[in-house]
């Protein structure tokens, strides 16, 4: 069968990685489950469109419930609240937000972001699929959310009802909607003549330099560069005015976005699109041979990890590991780590805690467990946030526990 691309629907001719056969990554498992039970593992394969440059999974039969989760964005991240509460203080001062002002956010999850801006007295509405998560949002913050997925359709139907936002915020949702024509089609229906589109998203060009392969998982459709924003954009009338560089998620991309034709526009931010562009252009995010390069550089992390965890089991040093993310779930499958080698992860979401990571059956703990077990060596599966937990585990260096990242290469600290 052929792979079609996802935006612009040529064929796929070019391998990005491919991480063979893993479980869906939020899968989490009980313990019944875990015991006695299989589970289905799914081809994780990212290729690259040679016209439009979307870097993309390929398409997989995935269950019907896959796609109504969106990654929950824990709140239990200090930094990303602090991340979030900066966007919404710099955007309402940047766009003059007020009490007439209206704020969208897509895939506004149980508002975690919204609450910054109408603690502010600005406007807010929330759209996300979750009905879990909407009701949360509401109870805890009073924030209104449309339970449903973002699209041409909604889109239309919305701005029928009224709607017409100052703002729309889309932060590290693009990269996890199958369908991205039909997610960015909605937005002119719902955008202001003069508005604000931002979209956040994990830079291409940090995955590839760092060899961030961790970041591909089952429920994140698309890997963005600019380039490809850019050009997807233009099909519907929208252009790039400015470009910030984060450091969320290993380096992430917040682009400004208006109308074609508007006259929305700020100098600074127009410095980092021009930035951003050359950075891409140099780096060439448009060669196939870019992304071919790639593929060799996973193999070798797979390979220095495997020996730096069974070396630490030889040594009869124990190790153990901080945090259950999806991206922790694509490394110890695609490097075959289950607990022999890792005997437990420990994560600050109660959510997690009791179950085990899909695929290897690594079980997550609380994380007074594991001050409890004093292990020789805590592997950060969040690499993103190694300095935060660094800081969070500091009571660990008491008995001389040494920290280890895999990701952007072995590193023992
Ligand atoms: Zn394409």
């Amino acid at each position: 069968m052929t792979d079609i691309c996802r935006f612009c629907g040529c064929e796929l001719a070019t391998v990005v990685a491919d991480l063979g056969m893993t479980p869906v990554s939020n899968e989490l498992r009980d313990e019944q489950t875990a015991e006695s039970r299989g589970q289905t593992f799914y081809p994780l394969k990212a290729m690259v469109c040679e016209s439009c440059w979307l870097v993309q999974l390929t398409a997989v039969q995935t269950p019907a419930h896959f796609t109504e989760d969106y990654v929950y964005f824990s709140s239990y991240s200090i930094s990303w609240l602090k991340h979030s509460s900066d966007y919404a203080t710099a955007m309402i001062n940047a766009l003059d937000l007020d009490g007439s002002s209206l704020v969208v956010e897509l895939a506004s999850n149980d508002g975690y972001l919204l609450q910054y801006f109408k603690n502010s007295g600005v406007r807010v509405l929330g759209i996300d699929p979750t009905a879990n998560t909407a009701i949360h949002a509401k109870q805890q913050y009073g924030i209104d959310t449309v339970v449903d997925f973002f699209g041409t359709e909604l889109g239309r139907r919305l701005a029928g009802e009224g709607v017409a936002a100052d703002l729309i915020a889309a932060n590290n949702v693009l990269a996890h909607v199958p369908d991205p024509k039909d997610f960015l089609g909605g937005i002119p229906y719902i955008l202001k003549p003069d508005g604000t589109f931002t979209i956040e998203f994990p830079h291409l060009l940090h995955m590839l330099e760092s060899c961030q392969f961790d970041t591909i998982y089952h429920e994140h459709f698309s890997y963005l560069s600019l380039l490809t924003v850019e050009a997807m954009l233009e099909a519907f009338d929208l252009k790039v005015y400015g470009v910030e560089e984060l450091p969320t998620h290993g380096g992430s991309l917040r682009v400004h976005v208006c109308h074609e034709g508007s006259g929305v526009a700020d100098e600074k931010l127009a410095r980092g699109l021009e930035k951003v562009r050359q950075n891409e252009s140099e780096r060439r995010l448009n060669c196939a041979e870019t992304y071919r390069r790639f593929a060799a550089e996973v193999e070798r992390r797979k390979f220095d990890l495997l020996d730096f965890l069974i070396t630490a089991k030889r040594e009869g040093k124990t190790v153990l590991g901080y945090g259950a993310p999806a991206k922790g779930s694509t490394m110890l499958n695609y490097c075959g780590v289950g607990p022999e080698l890792l005997g437990f992860t420990v994560d600050l979401s109660p959510h997690k805690q009791g179950r085990f990571l899909p695929g290897v059956n690594i079980p997550i703990r609380g994380p007074d467990e594991l001050l409890a077990a004093r292990p020789d060596y805590v592997l950060i599966l969040p690499w993103n946030l190694r300095d935060e937990i660094a800081e969070q585990l500091e009571p660990a260096r008491e008995w001389g526990a040494q920290f280890v990242i895999a990701i952007p290469e072995i590193q023992v600290f």
